[in-house]
């Protein structure tokens, strides 16, 4: 479990089975990796022990950081549907209008003309009639 980088989950929104990477952050080995990184450039450039080596350990830190961060930040959105939890956190009308878009697009290929349909949230008619009269929103973010 510890060293397992991707796990089973599911989409939010369209329900369809995903793998996600839980980690966002570096660890452990990513650390030591960086290290040795920088021993074999220092001894690839300078032939000898250098203190300059530190700013290429940091150096390799800093890129495993941002590499390990952008593919977890990657890996959250759903391939089928396009939700993406975090914008949705941050700002819901956004998320509604990717998921839209990523459904419009799915639409029209015809790559998915015999596909499965999506598993996608049904809102019943009296519920849609509140969202109509209610402030925009509310009741969405509520009932999610
Ligand atoms: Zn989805």
């Amino acid at each position: 479990m510890l060293f397992k980088a991707k796990s089973n989950c599911y989409c939010a929104f369209c329900k369809s089975p995903r793998r996600i990477y839980r980690k966002k952050n570096i660890s452990v080995m990513n650390i030591f990796a960086s290290l040795m990184a920088s021993v074999v450039l220092m001894f690839a450039i300078w032939q000898e022990f250098d203190p300059r080596a530190i700013i290429v350990f940091v150096i390799c830190l800093a890129i495993s950081e941002v590499f390990v961060q952008i593919r977890w930040r990657l890996a959250v959105v759903c391939r089928t549907c396009g939700f993406d939890p975090i914008l949705y956190v941050k700002d819901p009308e956004a998320a509604s209008a990717k998921v839209k878009l990523q459904l419009d697009l799915r639409k029209q290929d015809p790559k998915y003309l015999l596909a499965k349909p999506l598993n996608l949230p049904a809102i019943s008619a009296e519920k849609s009639k509140a969202l109509a009269t209610k402030e925009k929103g509310r009741l969405v973010s509520r009932s999610i």
